[in-house]
C-alpha cells in the first residue's frame, strides 16, 4: 500500500463478495513516514475492472467502519485467539454518554471488529 512511501499493510481483511464485486480485500496499515492510518480497498468488478480506493487518517477509519460488517476473516485472525478479551488489530474509538446522579459521564472505548471493547477513559462533566 502507499501513502508518503510504499509500505506493507499490517493486516488484510477479506470481505464478502457482492453483486458487483469479487476478490474484495481491505488492507490497513500505518504510514512509516507520517504515522497516519491508511486503508486501501481493492475489489474486482464483474467486468474485470479493478476498483481501488485508498484513504488516510479519519477517512481510513470511516472506510473501515463502512465495511466492518462485510469482513469474513482477516490475515491475523489466527493470532487473535491469543488476545481474546482485548481489542485487537484495527481499533476505532467509541464514545458513550451515560447519566449518573445528575451528571454526565462520557466513557471512551477502544473497539475492534470482533466485538471486543476496552474502556480507555471516563470523564465527568
Ligand atoms: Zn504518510
Amino acid at each position: 500500500m502507499r501513502h508518503c512511501c510504499q509500505f506493507k499493510p499490517c493486516d488484510i481483511y477479506y470481505l464478502q463478495e457482492n453483486n458487483l464485486f469479487s476478490s474484495r480485500q481491505l488492507a490497513i496499515g500505518f504510514c512509516p513516514v507520517c504515522g497516519k492510518p491508511v486503508a486501501e480497498l481493492s475489489e474486482w468488478r464483474f467486468d474485470g475492472v479493478l476498483n481501488r480506493i485508498s484513504c488516510a487518517g479519519v477517512e481510513a477509519n470511516d472506510l473501515m467502519l463502512k465495511h466492518s460488517n462485510e469482513i469474513v476473516y482477516s490475515l491475523s485472525e489466527c493470532n487473535y485467539r491469543k488476545f481474546k478479551s482485548k481489542p485487537f488489530g484495527w481499533k476505532y474509538g467509541l464514545n458513550k454518554q451515560v447519566k449518573s446522579a445528575g451528571r454526565n459521564i462520557v466513557k471512551q472505548y477502544a473497539c475492534d471488529f470482533y466485538g471486543n471493547k476496552e474502556l480507555i477513559k471516563s470523564s465527568h462533566f
